[in-house]
């Protein structure tokens, strides 16, 4: 595997020794990561739950920093149907890794909504707050194979830095990647005096990364040096890490969430090889956008389930997330799992409108029960 660099990581790539399984390395990049042999794998350190009801594992990760409006909930529905159509378990993680922006309470309400909605969802549900623990694992295996350096840049530093000339725009230019161990000392004291902490990066080989998804196809991005730990008051870990770590731990083969995430895949594959777990199969899905077409937001006016509830009943909010994704003919979205095949579904954003919900709500009147909200 280690000399195929043109190949794309599919579905499902095994996993192995390999440092970076499948992963196409662009011409120029010269340093692929090397790991120690003397070192366990970190899947070897931290297996994944084993589930050997299901076929794998597809899951919801909702950031708990608001109530989920309708184009969440049309993703965790094709979630939900797409791992329960191929016999995979359905999982629910709460990405509440941003400790400044999540709150317990909508956590709480976005599990009663998608129960609400009539998905099942297999226990246990977890929470990233609490696993903070095996992130830190997760960064030490990777500092043990020189895969990550202290960075010290403000926001600013970065945006003022000359770009790296071999780098794309956007990159991180690399600024703290040389530092010699003096120097890190140094601004670790600086930091240090201040009250600051320092963020940690990934060093990785700045490649271009391939993959496949079930849906969109081909896809690539670059993958930087990309922020493992940040720094600041809250410290929080990224986002990229605690998502592999995660998946690989739920056991999780199957990844569907919004197109707005597929630039992250090849991030969190490459981040998969490095730690030698599972690539899942990804299938991102289009997002529902408001009428200006931007992507909808709960400032888009009546969104959240309990607002639609009140407009048009929970039985014309199911009629609407039906409608959208073309199962005009499906009565229930328990019958969305015998008919859903994600390889034909439409690429398209779906545009909300409150005259659609309303439409979805008096169609669905006359099987309303009384007094049912
Ligand atoms: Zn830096």
């Amino acid at each position: 595997m280690a000399g195929e660099r043109d190949t794309t990581i599919g579905a499902n790539t095994p996993t192995g020794t390999d440092p970076a399984p499948g992963i196409h390395t662009a011409p120029g990049a010269d340093t692929a990561p090397v790991r120690s042999s003397s070192t366990p794998l970190f899947q070897q350190q931290h297996p994944a739950v084993h589930e050997s009801n299901f076929a794998g594992a597809g899951r919801f990760a909702p950031s708990p920093s608001g109530e989920l409006h309708f184009g969440n909930l049309r993703t965790a529905v094709l979630a939900w149907a797409i791992a329960r159509a191929t016999g995979r378990a359905f999982y629910l993680r709460i990405e509440d890794i941003d400790s400044q922006r999540s709150r317990a309470t909508f956590a709480t309400r976005q599990i009663e909504d998608l129960v609400d909605l009539g998905i099942d969802v297999d226990e246990p549900i977890i929470t990233q707050s609490a696993r903070l623990a095996v992130y830190e694992s997760a960064l030490e295996y990777l500092r043990e194979q020189d895969l990550v350096y202290p960075c010290f840049c403000s926001r600013k530093d970065i945006s003022h830095a000359a770009e790296a000339p071999h780098l794309p725009p956007g990159a991180y230019p690399g600024t703290c990647r040389h530092l010699s161990p003096l120097e890190q000392q140094e601004r670790f004291a600086d930091f240090a005096a201040q009250h600051r902490k320092s963020a940690f990066r990934l060093k990785s080989d700045n490649s271009q990364v391939h993959l496949r998804d079930l849906l969109y196809g081909e896809t690539s991005a670059f993958v930087d040096d990309l922020v493992l730990r940040r720094g600041g008051a809250n410290e929080d870990f990224a986002y990229n890490l605690a998502v592999v770590i995660d998946d690989h731990y739920q056991g999780i083969d199957q990844v569907v969430r919004g197109v707005d995430l597929l630039d992250s895949a090849p991030r969190q594959a490459y981040l998969a090889g490095l730690l030698g777990v599972q690539v899942p199969q990804y299938v991102h899905v289009p997002l529902v956008v408001n009428g200006e077409g931007r992507r909808l937001s709960k400032r888009d006016g009546a969104v959240t389930l309990q607002q639609m509830r009140d407009s048009v009943g929970l039985a014309g909010v199911q009629r609407l997330l039906l409608d959208s994704l073309g199962f005009t003919e499906l009565a229930s979205l328990s019958d969305v799992p015998e008919v859903i095949d994600p390889k034909l579904l439409d690429t398209q954003s779906y545009t909300f409108t409150e005259e659609a919900l309303a439409q979805a709500g008096r169609s669905m009147q006359a099987v309303r029960c009384p007094g049912e909200r």
